[in-house]
């Protein structure tokens, strides 16, 4: 059984060994926001079940294979006619990466709400989790039903939802993605944001205004991710702020997902507060030191790593 659901659009992705207009060679993997949280989870230890929809294409096949091949369930994922949508990542140097989505009519964009009624339905019992990001219902009508269907299922099952709200601006405007993503925050119990999206899971004001107009809704606990900074998380009772790990930064992105599959882990483990915490920081660090979105997550019995001293071989 698993214990979270996720869903979303899996894309292939292709990471550029140097600029792309002058050629040369690139490596193919898998991308997309609620993969790599399902990965991370899986990573560690966590059952995990991924709705959406690839291709029919070799593309297709790598991102299922992936999935299956890093432990998650791929019961839900559908071949749609529609190609496998596709993220090229160009590390224009250390620190700055251009990403270039090419993920129009795709597959993922296929996901409707029916996905999700047979996600659920492959299982007798609830999953414990539901994560949503809000990459999805900006990819469309099809998508955003979906995860409406999700939420809705879920929370019926008793199952806890958890929303990163993830704000891709190329792919809607700032007032539709308020309005949506203020719609979906009320309904999760777990609300994840960057400090520049927290705006767009409320009405206006600053961040204390904001986290406590979603703790009023309902909201159980506002996670908010600070880059470097680390991350803070707020509940009824407690606020807690914890630093990032100090690593090397090779390739920050991805380091959210992977922060939120360390937070989840610690969710669905039953730890405190600072420990969920922990966990994230240390998952998120994890990321941002190694190349890849998702290729660097550690295992369970690699989450210590990070304590080792510089230098260190494990033998
Ligand atoms: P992305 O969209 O690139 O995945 P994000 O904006 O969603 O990132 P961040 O706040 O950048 O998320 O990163 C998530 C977490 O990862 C942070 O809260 C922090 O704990 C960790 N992290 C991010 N950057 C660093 C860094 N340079 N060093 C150590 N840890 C980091």
């Amino acid at each position: 059984m698993s214990e979270v659901v996720t869903l979303g659009e899996a894309m292939a992705c292709l990471r550029a060994d140097g600029p792309i207009n002058l050629g040369g060679g690139a490596h193919i993997s898998v991308a997309g926001a609620e993969a790599n949280v399902a990965i991370g989870l899986a990573r560690l230890g966590h059952g995990v079940s991924f709705a959406g929809a690839v291709g029919p294409d070799r593309l297709g096949d790598l991102v299922r294979r992936t999935l299956r091949a890093e432990g998650v369930a791929v019961g839900a994922l559908r071949t749609d006619p529609a190609p496998t949508g596709i993220v090229v990542f160009e590390q224009r140097m250390t620190g700055v990466t251009r990403v270039d989505y090419h993920r129009r009519a795709s597959a993922g964009g296929t996901l409707s709400a029916g996905d999700v009624e047979s996600a659920f339905a492959l299982h007798p019992s609830p999953p414990r989790v539901l994560h949503v990001t809000g990459v999805t219902p900006a990819l469309g009508p099809g998508p955003a039903q979906a995860v409406q269907a999700a939420v809705r299922l879920a929370r019926s099952a008793g199952a806890r939802v958890c929303l990163d709200v993830n704000h891709r601006a190329r792919l809607w405007s700032e007032s539709t993605a308020r309005r949506t993503l203020t719609a979906l925050a009320v309904q999760a119990d777990i609300v994840v944001a960057s400090e520049e999206e927290l705006p767009l899971t409320g009405a206006g004001g600053g961040e204390a205004e904001l986290v406590a107009g979603l703790l009023a809704a309902g909201v159980s606990e506002v996670v908010v991710k600070r880059g470097a900074a680390g991350a803070s998380v707020v509940t009824t009772r407690e606020t807690l702020h914890l630093p990032a790990r100090p690593v090397t930064a090779v390739d920050p992105i991805g380091a959210g997902d992977a922060f939120v599959a360390g937070y989840l882990s610690g969710v669905l483990d039953g730890l405190p507060a600072a420990a969920r915490l922990a966990r994230g920081v240390t998952t998120g660090a994890f990321a941002v030191a190694c190349h890849g979105d998702w290729e660097g997550l550690p295992t369970r019995s690699e989450l210590d790593m990070l304590d080792l001293p510089d230098g260190s071989a494990v033998r």
